[in-house]
């Protein structure tokens, strides 16, 4: 494949943007070699700017479970776009979004809508501080909640890729607010809740782990975080932004059957239009300004492009709960394909998948939290990674990032990223 318009494009935007671009997750620094410049995109395949056809299971990084340019989403969006961009007032739109989303997600009463999975989850923070008045939060190493101060602690996603787990510019102050757990290890939580009596404000997770690869919950994991959070009156906070309306209708509550206290989106709910939201029961979202003193506000939350684009998005999810079954068919059936030729090569692999969530791990030993996802050959990664892409076949440019399945993608897209697997296998 040749890709010199995009190199082009990378060199002339490195002058004006640093790294030559607006998140450094798409630079190709963890991998080597340019980032591909995209032209379109239509159902499960990226065109970009040289010509070249690329199946994508990247997908925006999760917004686009139907494929791209899905057509309700891209029709929703031109109509309310003729009607004005933005108003900084209420409109009828906002409510009907949030009242699909309560109807969708268990224990849900009122939700509101940001612009991002980072200004929800720091919102998130906020209010469960103000509403228990207390300072500091858990989280744990590897799980990734946008790049707000409090998590910029052993994060996952682009921070581990490019070693940055713990970012300059974050105060000493702030960072001795976030205490660090192990993903999967309960005596960990517990021990820090020991350590810290009454002054944790919540417990923030990413329920199913999809920063360092995917990591599903190990059983009675969730169940036991619910239980020390009940104990000792600390907040669970969910992060879904990755997991919500992708892994089922509502998301891992519905999944793994564990409720949270407070539940944060991104990605899906936008229809890939910049949405977040945070939502929880009304005695925790009525502490939220205008009607409590926990303040959180936004010029462009609610945007009426951005509820379209999600209205229309849940609206398809609401309507054929079916999509998650076929999805999750879709991924096993690449899970399995996958772990055939890999082994066929004799390729040291572990896959671990939940739903339309997916990764590969070049490790011998299973890959359960932050630790054991590190020990993974980054070499071999970069040679698989380079490899896929000569065969037309687009995955993460890092091997802390899941895959993102479509329900655009047919069985033979599938077949032939099989088939680009044992090609690039047989040269591992
Ligand atoms: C992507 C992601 C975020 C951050 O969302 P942005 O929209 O990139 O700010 C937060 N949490 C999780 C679990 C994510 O995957």
């Amino acid at each position: 494949m040749i890709y010199k318009r995009s190199s082009q494009l990378f060199s002339e935007a490195q002058k004006v943007i640093p790294g030559g671009v607006n998140s450094p997750v798409r630079a190709f620094k963890a991998v080597g070699g340019d980032p591909i410049f995209v032209e379109k995109a239509k159902g499960a395949y990226l065109f970009d700017v040289d010509g070249n056809r690329l199946i994508d299971y990247i997908n925006s990084w999760g917004p686009m479970i139907l494929g791209h340019a899905h057509e309700p989403v891209v029709k929703a969006v031109i109509d309310k776009a003729e009607k004005g961009t933005s108003f900084g007032m209420p409109t009828a739109i906002e409510t009907d979004i949030a009242a699909m989303a309560v109807r969708m997600v268990p224990n849900i009463d009122k939700i509101r809508f940001v612009n991002s999975g980072t200004e929800a989850c720091m919102s998130a923070v906020r209010l469960a501080r103000g509403f228990t008045r207390k300072d500091k939060i858990i989280k744990f190493a590897g799980c990734y909640h946008g790049h707000s101060d409090s998590f910029l602690i052993e994060a996952g996603s682009g921070a581990v890729t490019f070693g940055v787990p713990n970012s300059p510019g974050v105060t000493e102050g702030t960072a001795k607010d976030t205490l660090l757990a192990t993903y999967n290890d309960l005596k960990s939580v517990a021990q820090l809740i020991a350590e810290n009596v009454d002054e944790i404000a919540c417990v923030i997770i990413e329920p199913v782990a999809g920063n360092m690869g995917c990591i599903p919950p190990t059983e009675g994991f969730l169940e036991g975080l619910r239980k020390l959070c009940d104990e000792n009156e600390i907040l669970l906070i969910f992060d879904e932004v990755m997991t919500g309306f992708r892994l089922a209708k509502g998301g891992v509550q519905e999944l793994y059957r564990v409720n949270a206290d407070i539940v944060t989106f991104g990605k899906v709910i936008g229809g890939g239009l910049p949405v977040g939201a945070f939502a929880a029961r009304e005695e925790i979202m009525n502490h939220l300004a205008p009607l409590g003193p926990v303040y959180q506000a936004g010029t462009l939350s609610g945007n009426p492009l951005a509820m379209a684009a999600g209205l229309a998005m849940l609206t398809e999810l609401n309507e054929n709960s079916k999509i998650f079954e076929s999805l999750a068919a879709k991924t096993e059936y690449l899970h399995k394909g996958i772990t055939k030729v890999l082994s066929e090569n004799n390729v040291i692999h572990t896959v671990n998948r939940v739903g339309s969530m997916i990764s590969v791990h070049f490790s011998e030993t299973p890959v359960t939290d932050f630790k054991t996802a590190a020990l993974a050959n980054n070499d071999t990664f970069k040679k698989f990674f380079h490899g896929m892409l000569a065969e037309g076949v687009y995955i993460a440019p890092s091997a802390f990032e899941t895959w993102f399945l479509c329900d655009a993608l047919t069985y033979d897209d599938l077949d032939q990223t099989i088939l680009a697997c044992k090609k690039v296998a047989s040269n591992l």
